[in-house]
């Protein structure tokens, strides 16, 4: 089933509700000002912003902004150089509401008119109500979704890094009033990373890496059911190597996930596949001796990149895919000497013909940015626990709460 998107909305005179992602980090200026450190977030929720009200919609937006657990964390994590920073990058007023509920929030809605902006404050200031932490927004109050609803007519959420969690300022809204719409950002998300985990065109391959296999059992598992080869690199790799009885001398090891990992590379078969060779070195430093080694890795060496013949292995797993979503790098890429696996099965994406490829957050996206490739992949996903969550194959309650057509 397709979700509503906000193109499919009747927008002309509409008080339209936007949950946008606008947490964005700060920074004081030479005068002592807090301003806006980093306006990519800002700059990505721009096309749905400026949709709704080129096409006559009264955008009222929202979002949270750091963590609030005492009135004290109010101090600095106002929206306020927030709704500046939009206004500069919009060419035109935005109205700043500093107040998440009340009279003044009200009438300054009552008085948008068709086309204009309203930004009101930082929507998880009602975690903490007079001092005390009541978390409003973050336990999803039933009372706070169905008020902030009662502001608007119609409700576009186009915030995916908190899609994974029932907050108050997503489904709380979305429960309350008759029409949630996905944004362009959100609308991009379910395509992409929801339309690999559902209906990807094949062959499919899932690139797996990053130092911990705790922190990806969810996605290998539900991977290993839907794609058709799964590489795994990265420090996780080498507890899979425990498991088949290699050496790994100090690498990076989860002695409590062997078995699991022993199961998982027997049900995958040969869908699965582990790096070949190693690039080693005597310390966690980038100038410490290295050793590349295609067998067991010696007393006192570790693991710190896949070697260059996982780097041919993986590159001719990858031929022919027609689907990819990485997810972790492949070795330390922090560190020029253990970078180059990384680098090259990276880079190696951008050659696939035809193919859909989809990076799955956090780490993954400051490689592919460090790479210069982001431009040339076709999804970078802006989401990091909600992309991991989608991968697991979970479903999100934020995307759950949008709409059908
Ligand atoms: P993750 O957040 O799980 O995607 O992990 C990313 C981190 O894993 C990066 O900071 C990498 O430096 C680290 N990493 C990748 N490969 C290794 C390795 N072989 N040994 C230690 N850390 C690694």
């Amino acid at each position: 089933m397709a979700k509503l998107t906000v193109s499919d909305l009747d927008l002309k005179g509409k008080k339209v509700l936007m949950r946008v992602d606008f947490n964005v980090p700060l920074k004081e200026n030479e005068a002592g000002e807090v301003i806006v450190a980093n306006d990519n977030r800002i700059v990505g929720a721009l096309p749905t912003i400026k949709y709704v009200i080129d096409n006559g919609g009264r955008a009222i937006l929202f979002s949270h902004l750091g963590r609030i657990k005492s009135e004290d964390d109010k101090k600095g994590l106002s929206m306020k150089p927030v709704a500046q920073k939009l206004a500069d990058l919009l060419g035109k007023p935005v109205t700043f509401v500093p107040a998440t509920e009340g009279p003044e929030l009200e009438e300054a809605i009552a008085k948008l008119n068709d086309g204009e902006v309203l930004v009101f404050e930082n929507t998880r200031f009602e975690d903490v109500k007079n001092g005390v932490e009541v978390k409003r927004e973050s336990k999803n109050d039933p009372e706070l979704g169905k008020y902030w609803a009662s502001l608007g007519d119609v409700f576009v959420n186009d915030a995916f890094g908190t899609a994974h969690r029932a907050h108050a300022s997503n489904v709380g809204i979305a429960s309350n009033i008759a029409q949630t719409a996905a944004g362009f950002l959100m609308e991009k998300e379910i395509k992409f990373l929801g339309g690999a985990v559902e209906a990807p065109a094949r062959p499919f391959v899932a690139i797996l890496g990053g130092a911990k296999v705790s922190d990806k059992i969810g996605i290998i598992e539900n991977l290993l059911g839907k794609a058709d080869k799964v590489i795994v690199g990265g420090g996780m790799a080498y507890t899979f190597d425990v498991a088949n009885g290699k050496k790994i001398g100090n690498s990076l090891f989860e002695a409590d996930k062997v078995e699991l990992a022993k199961e998982l590379i027997e049900k995958a078969g040969d869908k699965l596949v582990l790096p070949i060779d190693a690039v080693t070195a005597d310390a966690f430093s980038n100038d410490a001796n290295i050793e590349v080694t295609d067998g067991d890795i010696k007393d006192g060496y570790m693991g710190l990149d896949i070697g260059p013949k996982s780097i041919d292995l993986f590159k001719k797993t990858l031929d022919g895919a027609k689907t990819v979503v990485w997810n972790g790098p492949m070795g330390v890429f922090e560190m020029p000497n253990f970078a180059k696996g990384t680098l090259e099965v990276g880079s190696y994406l951008t050659t696939l013909e035809g193919a859909t490829t989809i990076v799955g957050g956090g780490d993954s996206t400051a490689a592919a940015q460090q790479l210069g490739i982001a431009d040339q992949l076709t999804h970078i996903s802006t989401g990091g626990g909600a992309s991991l969550e989608y991968l697991e194959g979970k479903e999100l309650p934020g995307i759950a709460a949008i709409s059908e057509k």
